[in-house]
């Protein structure tokens, strides 16, 4: 099947809720595009290196094709920024594997770190290089970590989850600096061209916090935050990958435009996309999802093609039976894994079978 509209075209059209030639599909497909460059680029190169952080998205979008580019590294760099130790495996997601707060106390020591430097800086050159290098080819968005997922990453989620509850003061003073830090990265994201700034606001999730406590700390602290998003020039994304996201608060209150979830048919309560869809999340937001991130590693080219092509069976019922004509996004419910055994041929797979099921 051959595409109808430019990456660019599709992707603001279904920004908008109008009639495309066919879903709009996006793997998020990050750090594993280092592997399209030459040289075997390392993980721990790529994150060190803006240009080459830069080059892959760009490598990315040459080699499949996609309808939106949003700059994700991963999720420790905020935390070893702010000092804490990141192990960072060559070929795998880096993780946190000492954090800074040992004591009650040490929220309050929380400093925020110089954004020129580290790998703060690195997020925000790399940006700026594929946000100029993609320039009016794709929609393109930053990625940035909640200021409460920044804080969880620092201080360990087991601890900061009884914190809220023993020493909730404490919390709110490191909660104001990782919200310092935010904002200061959201202005150095606002100098460099892209079009959103796509938020992890991980904790917005049922099976950790209730209503009260996630407004307590992170809805209201969010809510200044998307503002200066929007304030700087930039559509306000959120990827939320829990198993029972806050859809109320994150897509009718933020209003996001885009909204990027996954889906557990393991938990009860997980929302499917024909559920989100049907609810009137769709209405006034491009949601995207749903497709298992492991399968781009353990599954073959085929299964690929066969989930792809369910979802968007799925996904068009739903629309049509809601009056919509465009507002989902074929993508994975998180990172397609940018370990090194990842099958590049599997994310192909994921594109065309959107190109070939998803048309309208
Ligand atoms: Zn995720």
């Amino acid at each position: 099947m051959t595409d109808k509209m430019t990456h660019m075209e599709r992707g603001l059209a279904a920004l908008s809720g109008e009639a495309v030639d066919r879903l709009t599909v996006y793997p998020i497909a990050c750090g594993v595009c280092r592997k399209l460059l030459p040289g075997d680029v390392t993980y721990q190169q790529w994150v060190s290196d803006p240009k080459l952080f830069g080059q892959a998205f760009v490598a990315g979008q040459k080699r499949f094709g996609f309808d939106f580019a949003i700059g994700l590294m991963d999720l420790s760099v905020m935390a070893g920024d702010l000092g804490a130790h990141v192990r960072m495996d060559e070929e795998n997601t880096p993780f946190v594997d000492e954090h800074i707060v040992k004591d009650v106390e040490d929220y309050e020591k929380i400093e925020a770190p110089d954004i020129r430097k580290g790998r703060s800086n690195v997020l925000i050159e790399g940006t700026r290089y594929f946000a100029k290098e993609l320039a009016g080819q794709v929609v393109t968005a930053g990625f940035l970590e909640g200021p409460l997922l920044a804080l969880s990453q620092s201080a360990g989620a087991e601890r900061l989850f009884m914190d809220i509850f023993s020493s909730p003061s404490a919390v709110h003073k490191a909660l104001e600096v990782t919200s310092a830090y935010d904002t200061e990265m959201i202005k150095a994201f606002g100098t460099t061209g892209i079009n959103g700034l796509c938020w992890d606001y991980l904790w917005a999730n049922y099976s950790c916090l209730g209503d009260s406590e996630y407004k307590e700390f992170e809805r209201d602290y969010a809510d200044k935050l998307n503002d200066i998003v929007r304030r700087e020039g930039m559509a306000v994304c959120i990827h939320n990958c829990a198993d029972l996201p806050h859809l109320d608060t994150q897509i009718l209150h933020y209003k996001p435009a885009i909204y990027s979830m996954a889906y557990y048919p393991l938990i009860p309560g997980s929302p499917t996309a024909a559920e989100v869809i049907e609810k009137g999340y769709a209405d006034h937001c491009l949601v995207a999802g749903q497709i298992d991130p492991q399968v781009f590693i353990r599954g073959s080219a085929e299964t690929v093609t066969k989930v792809t092509k369910d979802l968007c069976q799925e996904v068009k019922t739903s629309l049509c039976k809601r009056g919509l004509k465009s507002q989902y996004c074929i993508a994975s419910g998180c990172e397609v894994p940018p370990d090194r055994r990842t099958k590049m041929e599997n994310i192909e797979a994921m594109v065309d079978a959107t190109k070939a099921y998803g048309v309208f």
